[in-house]
């Protein structure tokens, strides 16, 4: 039997080793998950959103021991940890509070006596899921699948296997019926024999377009319904007329969250004309100001990164970018006899194609920034991604950057003035290789439902 070892990035100690389940108990699991279903489909919508709220409850009084986990597992800064378990249990709510009308038969006039759209759960849903946020990347998925009747496995990234336990054991503290969630701790290796379970009716998969693309590729190969949330290099434009401060002050936060690794961060800083340089600097000023240290520490707002391998290979996107003509302007080189993955705040100027920093997705605390004569090659910028997840448009025209940002860039989400983020009210989600699907808002509870016309003579 194989075994997973989660690791401290901030010290490179090991923390403990764990038996991966063999395929046969990963298929027996599933058994069990879909004859919970068979139960769970039944239990009215008042049940699931007790369990919702009893979830947020557990979320709350665990929060600080779960906060560690993350702090200890992956590095998360301890007040980010914090702030993210308090997400989970607000998500909770909110799909406790809307979920149950978010599913409420749509009546279809026809010449029936009766005809309606009613939404079904689908069975049993395979979750994959990474690191970066290993606890509220599963809960946006969980909470709206649960109150819908579904119940789930998740495969977890191989290096937050505590997350992944402590995550089953919130659920099982909540008051759900038995088998409704389990973790199952696999190698990737093993995802593609799980979706082949007659009992996995559908996959949703947050992560790298690498993997997204392999699990579309086989969910489609076995007529299994995918959600894809993928890797995004999130486009900010900044208009020549924009608050340079606020602009940069928003920026730098934005790149930052989570020590540069997040899906929707701030990756590519498109500025027009004369805004270059003043942003530039504002930029640099606001970036150096964070400081970079022990995530345990309250004081900390860049921890290390996940993974050593993760920060090598961010830092030869840097390189190679330099030696494409890209300049440093902050940060670029680490300590290599550290014991900790960490990497300082980046900056790069004169980033152009070709370059890994333009082409690429950079999940790490690296600013790309891109200079651009105006807003028509700002815009053609912006777009000139394999990837669409977020976006940003800054301008004190509030009107016209929002017909940019409405109209003109290929994103699943475009902000005015303000950063990407994710929110219980608001659909999640991306186009091009960002994937498909949303999570969040009543559009992320449609997902996993079998949209199931009545019609009534
Ligand atoms: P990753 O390497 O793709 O891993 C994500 C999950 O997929 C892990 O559980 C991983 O398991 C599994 N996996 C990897 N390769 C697989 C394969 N061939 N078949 C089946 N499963 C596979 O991504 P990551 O490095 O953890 O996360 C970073 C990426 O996720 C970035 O690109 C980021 O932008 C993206 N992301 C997107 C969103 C979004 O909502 N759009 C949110 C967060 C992150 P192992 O750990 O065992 O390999």
């Amino acid at each position: 039997m194989g075994q997973i070892r989660s690791v401290n990035p901030a010290t490179g100690a090991i923390l403990q080793t764990y038996d991966e389940h063999s395929p046969k108990q990963a298929a027996k699991i599933i058994d069990r998950a879909y004859n919970a279903f068979l139960q769970w489909k039944r239990s009215s919508f008042d049940e699931r959103s007790k369990c919702l709220r009893k979830m947020a409850l557990v979320l709350r009084e665990r929060s600080l021991d779960l906060s560690w986990l993350m702090v200890s597992e992956m590095g998360k800064p301890i007040k980010e940890a914090r702030a993210e378990i308090e997400k989970c249990a607000a998500c909770c709510v909110y799909y406790a509070d809307n979920g149950p009308s978010f599913l409420d038969d749509e009546l279809i006039i026809t010449e029936a006596r009766s005809s309606y759209a009613s939404f079904q759960p689908l069975g049993v849903v395979l979750a994959v899921m990474p690191w970066n946020f290993p606890f509220w990347q599963l809960f946006r998925f969980l909470a709206p699948a649960l109150l819908a009747g579904n119940t789930a496995v998740l495969k977890h990234a191989s290096n937050v296997p505590g997350c992944a336990l402590a995550i089953e054991e919130v659920v099982r503290s909540s008051g759900f019926p038995e088998d409704v969630f389990h973790t199952l701790l696999l190698p990737s290796s093993g995802v593609e024999a799980l979706l082949e379970h007659r009992y996995i009716k559908a996959v949703t998969l947050t992560g790298s377009t690498n993997a997204g693309s392999k699990i579309a590729a086989k969910a489609g190969s076995l007529i299994k319904k995918a959600v894809l949330e993928l890797g995004g290099s999130d486009p900010y434009i900044i208009l020549e007329d924009a608050d340079l401060e606020a602009a940069a002050e928003i920026c730098a936060a934005s790149r930052l969250i989570n020590s540069g690794q997040s899906c929707i961060a701030a990756k590519r800083f498109i500025v027009v004309g004369t805004a270059a340089e003043p942003f530039a600097e504002l930029l640099r000023e606001k970036m150096a100001a964070r400081k970079l240290g022990d995530p345990s520490l309250e004081e900390t707002d860049i921890g290390p990164q996940a993974r050593k391998d993760l920060r090598d290979a961010l830092h030869e996107q840097v390189t190679a970018s330099i030696a494409k003509g890209a300049r440093v302007v902050l940060g670029g080189e680490f300590d290599p006899a550290s014991e900790g993955a960490y990497y300082p705040a980046t900056i790069l100027t004169g980033v152009s194609k070709g370059m890994p920093a333009y082409d690429e997705e950079l999940f790490g605390p690296v600013a790309a920034v891109i200079s651009v004569p105006d807003e028509a090659a700002a815009i053609a910028r912006a777009n000139d991604s394999v990837y669409g997840l977020g976006s940003a448009v800054f301008s004190k025209d509030v009107g016209r950057a929002e017909f940019i940002a409405r109209n003109l860039i290929e994103a699943g989400s475009a902000f005015v003035n303000a950063s990407v983020r994710s929110d219980p009210r608001l659909p999640f989600g991306g186009v091009k290789s960002s994937g498909y699907g949303r999570e969040l808002s009543s559009f992320g509870i449609r997902e996993f439902v079998n949209i199931k016309t009545v019609y009534v003579t």
